[in-house]
């Protein structure tokens, strides 16, 4: 895998790609907490402990009543946190990122520019649907999206216009992601998410609500044209909980902000984001036709990206 981030951490890695991970299985019609969250999951200990307990007393071996234990310690735990981990239940992979070959500069504008590689490996039972997931997620961020390099949940947040998180996914092997598909896929999810008996908060990203533009470019004054801001960022439109929501707010006394929902990459030629409806998915290409030449890459959303891996594109999507 080569890459060009600010940071190569693990854990930002590992966190923006579960970011990515969320998106999608919701895109897939499932649920995934926001691990950031007081209403994440969590792995239930106590009903692991009574299940593997029953099972025993019904002289099953060990082996199946830690299976019948786990399914019962996860039945309240999304399809995210089963790979990625939650408290009580640790993450099934990890990752070694190594072979640097490029440069790290310091500063505001710093970061890592060139290759490195990253290593997987499962750690316990990763599914074949998980596998394929994971591998879903990679060649989606490396052709319409970005790897996060200074948050660990998101793309940049607030600096438009700096290049930085593009990956160019290089699988040495990929033969482990082949043993699933997006229809058995789609419904493992589904099953979790009827266990779950949880639903998504309409703000969280959802990647059927995405967007994506190849080849273009959007500099500050257009981004803020689109946002409702003036030429100095200053709010020129009244209230508008859309444009809010687009511009998302940066963090003030105490409260956590929300990030950008419009990602611009000059380097890498591309502009991307997302919204959280149809509706609105309607609004922001109206807005972006405008901004954009005439002659643009069309605008590809989460959605039509889905339906091109589900019939069977799953190489370079
Ligand atoms: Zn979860």
């Amino acid at each position: 895998m080569e890459g060009k981030c600010t940071t190569i951490k693990e854990t930002a890695i590992i966190g923006s790609m579960r970011w990515w991970y969320e998106a999608i299985v919701r895109g897939m019609g499932g649920y995934a907490c926001d691990p950031t969250s007081e209403k994440s999951c969590q792995f239930d200990s106590k009903a692991y402990d009574e299940e593997y307990k029953q099972h025993l007393k019904a002289n099953e071996s060990k082996e199946l009543a830690s299976k019948y234990a786990l399914e019962a310690g996860l039945k309240k735990v999304c399809p995210a946190c089963r790979l990625f981990g939650c408290t009580g239940w640790k993450r099934r992979f990890k990752i070694l990122v190594n072979n640097f070959e490029g440069t790290f500069t310091q500063g505001i504008n710093g970061g890592y520019s060139g290759n490195f590689e990253i290593e997987f490996y499962e750690i316990f039972n990763v599914s074949d649907s998980e596998k394929w997931l994971l591998y879903q997620t990679l060649q989606i961020i490396e052709n319409y999206g970005a790897f996060g390099g200074k948050t660990t949940r998101k793309p940049q947040n607030n600096q438009v216009g700096k290049d930085y998180g593009l990956i160019k996914v290089n699988f040495v092997n990929a033969d482990w992601a082949r043993k699933s598909d997006y229809n058995e896929t789609q419904k493992w999810i589904e099953t979790i998410t009827e266990n779950c008996g949880k639903s998504n908060n309409k703000n969280w990203f959802n990647f059927r609500y995405y967007w994506v533009i190849k080849g273009e470019y959007l500099d500050r004054l257009k981004m803020n044209e689109i946002f409702g801001l003036d030429n100095k960022g200053n709010v020129v439109t009244g209230e508008d909980e859309f444009l809010e929501f687009l511009r998302g707010n940066r963090a003030s006394s105490g409260k956590t902000g929300s990030s950008k929902k419009i990602f611009s990459f000059k380097s890498g030629n591309k502009v991307f984001g997302y919204v959280r409806n149809e509706q609105e998915l309607d609004i922001i290409k109206r807005k972006l036709q405008t901004k954009i030449k005439q002659d643009t890459s069309p605008i590809i959303t989460g959605k039509d990206i889905l339906q091109i891996i589900q019939n069977g594109r799953d190489e370079n999507v």
